[in-house]
């Protein structure tokens, strides 16, 4: 069990590893190769400790002294430089020197997509912003290590995955244009063939990270026909290698809600020089097999997973600051977490948290948990979507209920809260609104058949089940609605566009319970099995009770699960089972 919560002022300072027992156990769990757990120890340890402390506490001040751009120098001369707050500068210093861009490349070992998710998910915790740059520059480094020319490819690595802050380069993807970022087919940046390389013209409206050093960049080679179709996907360094800059003009830096220590630029490019990544050069010089989109979408894909870890990481720290607080905080007397409806609170932030953990990390291991590889893959192609939409979505209400634990003081931005609310509400729009990732999910099912692989997943989770009297209702509750879910789904793809579109977002959502159901059965059945302890199967249950909901808002069925488990659950205590 955790010590108390009133033992801490607040969350920042504390070792987040250390007090987050169910991030141990998915590691456990989910990495069963003793040499990948002693590696994930050794990192994601490290990581409890900087993001928890020196990170968190700088994270304060950048997104109060966000960047600030300096178009032209004294003389009137257009430099376009980014100044930032030297804490920005320290905290991405700190996260190169550990690896967080490098570790696949220098650890001497494969790297488990488990243990990048974990330190992703705890530096999320510190702050989304600073994650953005960095989780976008090892994004870039896949598209360069797999597209870029052979005579570049070498130094960009050598840069986009080094361990010395000097001479570490960043990336940044750049898609979304004035009209549109949904529909991208709407692009009009043209690349203009330029010898072996090419000439990129037009303006991107969402630059994230714009001073970084490469870019990702969507354009439409001259002559490619309209649409998705016709675009290319490009590799553009911001400054040449003689120092000047690329064609690149910021134009101004968007004045943000949230996320506000990363800066993110409008820009104009003229005559940026770009590589074109993969692809082939007709006789005259035209692009051809350019299927930028999905290059792109190889990066993007990988982004939203990202994102999703976004969403879980300000849920993660929504939850400890309010256990915190709510210990701390006394009215009438009492501690306000001697109260039920407080108590309620936080028993849900983490029932939903450890639902959320149990999708995403899915993820991660799908290629471990699944019957063979093609299985990993369709799985991974929709579980992605189906993350990002909870775990964001999820986010928002999270720190809007947690802020409200705070009381007045939430609202206050000299406390915690506010700004783990306005970084939240970023991450339902980015690497795709939600609606846009919804149609993701209605793409996964229709063109790939992906659902099969997560149906089967979950009768899985069902077949190997304890049968333990105190799972009897997740049991239950699982195949209940995995009947009804196949029912349907039956009915969704019988159905007309229209129909179809209209109802992505339920499909979507009745997905996600679903699955997050039957992933929480197998956590519970693994603790059960392990450690003789049915805390996890608590947390089922409660999550059950969305998946078969209750008659009169439950008022009929007198769980008293909040009022006697609330301590065994938020502090993570074991508890006995019949
Ligand atoms: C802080 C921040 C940083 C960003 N950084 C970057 C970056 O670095 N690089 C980059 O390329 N982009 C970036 N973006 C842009 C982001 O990806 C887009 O804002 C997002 O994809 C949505 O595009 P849009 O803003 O044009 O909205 P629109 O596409 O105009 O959408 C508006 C609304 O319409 C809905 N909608 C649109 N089409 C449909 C449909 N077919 N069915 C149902 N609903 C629909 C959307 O869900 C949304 O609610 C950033 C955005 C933000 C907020």
């Amino acid at each position: 069990m955790l010590p108390d919560y009133a033992e801490h002022d607040g969350a920042i300072g504390l070792d987040w590893y250390a007090t987050d027992p169910n991030l141990r156990s998915l590691l456990d769990r989910l990495l069963t190769d003793d040499g990948d757990r002693a590696f994930a120890e050794e990192h994601v340890s490290t990581y409890g400790v900087l993001c928890g402390g020196p990170l968190a506490r700088r994270a304060e001040v950048s997104d109060k002294h966000g960047p600030v751009l300096r178009r032209y120098d004294e003389w009137g001369v257009e430099v376009d430089e980014i100044e930032h707050h030297p804490g920005w500068l320290e905290s991405k210093a700190d996260l190169v020197r550990a690896g967080f861009t490098g570790l696949s490349h220098h650890a001497g070992r494969p790297v488990p997509a488990v243990v990048t998710a974990a330190l992703s998910y705890l530096v999320c915790q510190a702050e989304t912003a600073i994650y953005c740059g960095l989780g976008m520059t090892s994004g870039a480094a896949d598209i360069v290590e797999r597209y870029a020319p052979d005579d570049v490819r070498d130094d960009l690595m050598h840069r986009l995955t080094s361990l010395d802050p000097d001479e570490a380069w960043e990336g940044g993807m750049f898609l979304t244009e004035r009209q549109g970022g949904s529909d991208v087919g709407a692009n009009t940046t043209r690349a203009v063939p330029d010898g072996d390389e090419w000439r990129l013209y037009g303006e991107k409206h969402f630059c994230s990270n714009v001073d970084a050093e490469v870019f990702i960049v969507l354009a439409r080679p001259e002559g490619a026909p309209e649409g998705t179709r016709g675009l290319a996907t490009f590799i553009v360094p911001r400054v040449m290698p003689d120092g000047t800059a690329n064609g690149f003009h910021i134009k101004r830096l968007k004045p943000k809600l949230g996320t506000r220590a990363v800066p993110t630029a409008e820009v104009e490019l003229v005559g940026a020089r770009a590589w074109l990544a993969g692809g082939t050069r007709g006789e005259s010089g035209e692009a051809q097999d350019v299927r930028g989109l999905n290059r792109m979408m190889e990066m993007v894909n990988g982004s939203r997973f990202g994102v999703a870890l976004m969403g879980l990481g300000i849920h993660r720290r929504s939850f400890l600051e309010a256990a915190i607080y709510a210990a701390r905080r006394e009215q009438w007397g009492q501690r306000i977490d001697s109260y039920p409806m407080v108590r309620e609170t936080l028993v849900d932030l983490l029932v939903e948290l450890e639902a959320g953990m149990a999708l995403t990390f899915e993820c991660a291991s799908a290629a471990r948990t699944t019957a063979d590889a093609e299985e990993g893959r369709l799985l991974r192609r929709i579980l992605v979507p189906l993350a990002k939409v909870r775990a964001t979505r999820e986010a928002v209400n999270a720190a809007s209920q947690a802020l409200e634990v705070f009381g007045g003081n939430g609202y206050m931005e000299d406390w915690p809260m506010a700004r783990q609310l306005r970084d939240a509400q970023c991450h339902t729009i980015w690497e795709g609104t939600e609606n846009i990732c919804c149609l993701d999910v209605r793409r996964a099912i229709r063109s790939h058949d992906a659902h099969t692989a997560l149906l089967a997943r979950v009768a899985r989770a069902l077949d190997s089940a304890a049968p333990a009297p105190v799972l009897a209702p997740v049991i239950d509750a699982v195949a209940t609605s995995l009947t009804d879910t196949k029912e349907a789904l039956a009915h969704y793809q019988a159905a007309d566009d229209d129909m179809q579109l209209l109802n992505a977002k339920r499909v979507t959502h009745l997905l996600a319970d679903l699955t997050e159901g039957a992933l929480l059965l197998d956590e519970a059945t693994w603790h059960l099995a392990r450690d003789n302890d049915a805390r996890k199967a608590l947390i089922a249950r409660r999550f059950a009770r969305r998946l078969v909901p209750s008659r009169a808002r439950g008022l009929l069925d007198d769980d008293r699960t909040v009022l006697d488990s609330f301590e065994a659950i938020v502090r993570y205590g074991t508890v006995a089972w019949l």
